[in-house]
C-alpha cells in the first residue's frame, strides 16, 4: 500500500479545497482494498481473540437478527445499479470504491467484525437507482449521503447533491439513463455539512443559477455555518479524521468495515453554489417547481443548521439527516461543537405531530425510506425518545454524582429500543454521546481537583513508569491482561509507557494488540476506527506527506473577511509577535466592508466596520482580488507590486505578519513516537486554510 498516496487521497476527501492543486500523486484510493480478506493486510496484525469473539456470540444471541424489516425497506423501490463500481474523480483518483467494501457479503465467516456494524454495513451496501413513491426518487449508495431527486412541474427538484462532482454527476446520469433526460430546475440543501452539497456543480451549471433557471434553497444561517463549522479547528478536525473515519485502514474485515453512515465518503471535487432562496422563518410554505412544500428549521439539532421538508402532495416527510437509521453524534469523534440532545429530541417531535401524524412515507439523506404511517410515527417516536434518553437519563445521573469520566460506563439506552433496529449506535455511541451531554451542560471538568490542572500525559507518565517499577513489569503485566481479555486495563498501563517511552516499540506494539481488540469488538463505527487507527500508527508509525492546501474556490470564496482575518489570528505564532504592535486597516470598496486589524500583546484582532486614523497601514483591495491571495493564487506582494492593491504607509508590516504565520501540517503526531518525516509545505503567507471537513 502506498501510504503516502493514501495519505493524500485522505486529506482530499476531508479537508475541502484539495482540488487541482493537490500534491499527492493520483491514483491512491482511501485506504485501498485488502487484497485477500481472508488475511489480516499488517504484517503486525492479530486475529480476534476468545474474548471478542464471545462478545460476537452474545450479540448474535441477544439481538433481534430475525427482524428484516431495514433489508426491506432498503431493498424496496430498487430500479437498477450502474455496471461500474467505481466512479472516477476528474483528477484521476478514485473517487467511490463499492468494490472494496463486497468482503462484507460473507463477512460472517471472518468473525471480526461486530454483528450488529456488519448488519449495518451489509444494509448500506445498497447501491442504485430507487423509487421512493411515484416522482421521487433516491440514488443510493454513490456517497456518503443519497441523493434524492423529486419530479416538478418543469423538471427535477434535487434534495442534497452528494460530496463531489463526479458523484453527483454519475448519479444524475443513472437517472436520466432509466428515467429520462430532464433538466434540475431546483436544489435543496437540507443542512451545512459538505456530504449534502458538495457535489452541486455536478448536477446544475452556475450560469443557469445566476439567470434563475435553478433555484437553490438552504435553511437559516447555512452559508455562516457550511464555511465557519470547520475553519478555527480544521486541521485537528482532519486529523481526527484519520481515527473517526479510519482514513488510512484498507477496507478489509481487519480495518475498515463501513461508516454507518454508508460506507465511506467520496474523494472528488467538492465546490459550492450560494443559496439563491433562504428559509428564514421557522415554518415557511412556498412551492417549489410547482410542488408544495412546508420547511420546518431545525436549528442546533444535526447540524446548525438544518431543516426537514413537510411534501403534502405525497405525504412525504423529508427528515434531512435528523432521523437516520441510526442514532447520530451528540459529540462527533473528529472533533465539532457538542450537540443539543433535548433540543434535537424537541423538533422530532414537533415534526411528529405536524406531519408525522399524516405521512405515508418518510425518507432522508442517508439510508433507506420508511413506508406506512406506522412505521413513520414508529420511527420518529423511537428517535425522538433516544435524543430525550440521552439528555435525561445522563443529566439524571450527573446530578447524582456521576461524571464525565463514568457516564460512559453507566449509562444505558432504554431496553425495549434495544430490541429494536431503529436507533442502532452506528455513527453516535452511547459511550461517546453521554459523555458528550455532560460535556453540554457541565463541561470538562468532573470536579474532582485532582484532575482540575493535571500534568500533562508525557510529563506524568515518566512517574507512573518509574513508580510501577519499570517498563518489564509493565510489559508482563500488559501481556498478562491481554491474555485474559481485560483490554482496557492493559491500555491504562500500556499507554503510560508509551507516553513514557515513545521508543519502546515493544510497548507499542502490546499496546496496538490491545487497541486492536478493543477496536474489533466495538459495534460503533467510530470507535472501531478509532482503535484501529491508533494500532495502524502504533505499528507503522503514520507518514510523513503532504499537507492540506487551500484552494477550494468555492469555499475559499465563501469565507468572509472576517473569517479569514480570525484564522490568521489563529496562525499567527505569538512568540513571534513579542514586543510588536500595530494596526491596518482594511478597506475592500467592491463590497463596501471595512476592517481595523491591530497587533497588540501578542494577539491579531480584527474587527469590521471600523478603521483607525492612526493606523500604520491602509490597504484597498477589492475583495474579489483579495480572494486570489486567499486562495493561495497571488502573493500579497505581488498585488501591490502591480497596483492591484493600493497601499499607504508602512509596508514592511505585512512582511513582519507573514513571518509570523504559521502553515499548519495534517500529519502531527497523536500518539507518541509515531511521526514520520515532515515535509515543507509551500503555502503562501496569507492563504487560507480551506479546512472545511465534511462534518456529521
Ligand atoms: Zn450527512
Amino acid at each position: 500500500m502506498n501510504f503516502k498516496n493514501t495519505l493524500g487521497a485522505a486529506i482530499a476527501i476531508f479537508a475541502i479545497g484539495i482540488t487541482s492543486n493537490t500534491t499527492f500523486a493520483a491514483g491512491g484510493a482511501p485506504g485501498a482494498a485488502n487484497a485477500d480478506p481472508s488475511k489480516h493486510f499488517h504484517p503486525k496484525g492479530k486475529m480476534p481473540s476468545k474474548y471478542t469473539k464471545q462478545i460476537f456470540a452474545d450479540a448474535r444471541k441477544n439481538l433481534p437478527f430475525s427482524d428484516k424489516q431495514d433489508f426491506e425497506e432498503k431493498n424496496k423501490g430498487f430500479i437498477a445499479a450502474p455496471k461500474y463500481k467505481k466512479i472516477m474523480a476528474d483528477a484521476g483518483n478514485v473517487a467511490w470504491d463499492m468494490e472494496r467494501y463486497e468482503f462484507l457479503a460473507d463477512a460472517d465467516k471472518y468473525n471480526s467484525i461486530h454483528p450488529s456494524l456488519l448488519r449495518q454495513s451489509q444494509l448500506n451496501m445498497n447501491y442504485g437507482l430507487y423509487k421512493v413513491v411515484d416522482g421521487v426518487y433516491q440514488v443510493r449508495g454513490f456517497d456518503l449521503a443519497n441523493i434524492t431527486f423529486m419530479q416538478g412541474k418543469t423538471g427535477w427538484i434535487v434534495f442534497d447533491p452528494l460530496t463531489a462532482s463526479e458523484t453527483a454527476r454519475a448519479a444524475k446520469e443513472l437517472v436520466d439513463e432509466h428515467l429520462g433526460k430532464k433538466p434540475v430546475v431546483a436544489v435543496i440543501y437540507s443542512h451545512s455539512h459538505g456530504d449534502h452539497w458538495g457535489g452541486v456543480r455536478g448536477i446544475v451549471d452556475e450560469a443557469d443559477v445566476r439567470s434563475g433557471k435553478v433555484e437553490i434553497i438552504a435553511p437559516r444561517d447555512f452559508m455562516q455555518h457550511a464555511i465557519s463549522e470547520n475553519v478555527y479547528a480544521g486541521n485537528a478536525m482532519s486529523r481526527r479524521m484519520f481515527y473517526q473515519y479510519g482514513v488510512l485502514l484498507p477496507a478489509s474485515p481487519y480495518g475498515h468495515a463501513g461508516q454507518g453512515l454508508a460506507q465511506n465518503v467520496a474523494a472528488g471535487n467538492l465546490g459550492l453554489i450560494q443559496p439563491t432562496r433562504i428559509v428564514e422563518k421557522d415554518i415557511e410554505t412556498f412551492k417549489v417547481d410547482g410542488i408544495t412544500m412546508e420547511f420546518q428549521n431545525t436549528p442546533g439539532t444535526e447540524a446548525p443548521s438544518e431543516m426537514n421538508t413537510w411534501i403534502p402532495s405525497i405525504k412525504g416527510l423529508w427528515m434531512a439527516e435528523n432521523v437516520v437509521g441510526s442514532v447520530h453524534n451528540i459529540y462527533t469523534l473528529r472533533g465539532a461543537q457538542v450537540r443539543d440532545s433535548l433540543s434535537w429530541s424537541k423538533y422530532i417531535n414537533e415534526a411528529l405531530h405536524k406531519y408525522g401524524t399524516k405521512a405515508e412515507v418518510m425518507f432522508a439523506s442517508h439510508h433507506w425510506p420508511r413506508w406506512g404511517n406506522d412505521r413513520v410515527q414508529q420511527v420518529l417516536k423511537d428517535q425522538r425518545d433516544i435524543y430525550a434518553h440521552m439528555n435525561n437519563e445522563v443529566l439524571h445521573h450527573a446530578n447524582q454524582g456521576v461524571t464525565i469520566n463514568e457516564i460512559h460506563n453507566i449509562y444505558k439506552s432504554p431496553s425495549s429500543l434495544d430490541k429494536g433496529w431503529t436507533t442502532g449506535f452506528y455513527h453516535g455511541s452511547r459511550e461517546n454521546n453521554s459523555r458528550a451531554v455532560i460535556n453540554y451542560y457541565l463541561g470538562h471538568w468532573d470536579a474532582n481537583p485532582a484532575t482540575l490542572i493535571p500534568l500533562s500525559p508525557r510529563d506524568s507518565a515518566p512517574l507512573y513508569v518509574e513508580m510501577m517499577g519499570g517498563s518489564k513489569k509493565i510489559i508482563a503485566k500488559g501481556k498478562a491482561l491481554f491474555k485474559q481479555g481485560k483490554y482496557r486495563g492493559a491500555v491504562e498501563i500500556l499507554d503510560k509507557l508509551v507516553f513514557a517511552e515513545p521508543k519502546n516499540q515493544a510497548g507499542k506494539d502490546l499496546l496496538a494488540d490491545n487497541y486492536e481488540q478493543l477496536g474489533y469488538q466495538q459495534e460503533n463505527p467510530g470507535l472501531r476506527n478509532a482503535f484501529l487507527a491508533g494500532a495502524f500508527e502504533l505499528r507503522s508509525g503514520i507518514p510523513g506527506g503532504t499537507s492540506p492546501k487551500g484552494g477550494g474556490p468555492d469555499v475559499i470564496r465563501a469565507m468572509t473577511t472576517g473569517l479569514f482575518l480570525d484564522y490568521l489570528g489563529i496562525r499567527m505564532d505569538s512568540k513571534k509577535a513579542v514586543g510588536k504592535a500595530f494596526k491596518i486597516n482594511l478597506i475592500t470598496p467592491d463590497n463596501g466592508e471595512k476592517y481595523l486589524v491591530e497587533l497588540s500583546n501578542e494577539t491579531l484582532t480584527n474587527i469590521e466596520g471600523y478603521t483607525a486614523n492612526d493606523a500604520d497601514l491602509t490597504i484597498t483591495i477589492n475583495r474579489t482580488d483579495l480572494e486570489q491571495t486567499m486562495m493561495g493564487a497571488k502573493k500579497f506582494t505581488d498585488q501591490i507590486k502591480d497596483g492591484t492593491a493600493k497601499v499607504k504607509g508602512d509596508t514592511k508590516i505585512l512582511g513582519q505578519l507573514g513571518a509570523m504565520m504559521v502553515d499548519f501540517e495534517l500529519d502531527f503526531e497523536v500518539l507518541p513516537g509515531t511521526k514520520g518525516k515532515p515535509e515543507k509545505t509551500d503555502q503562501n503567507d496569507f492563504e487560507a486554510s480551506a479546512a472545511a471537513n465534511v462534518a456529521e
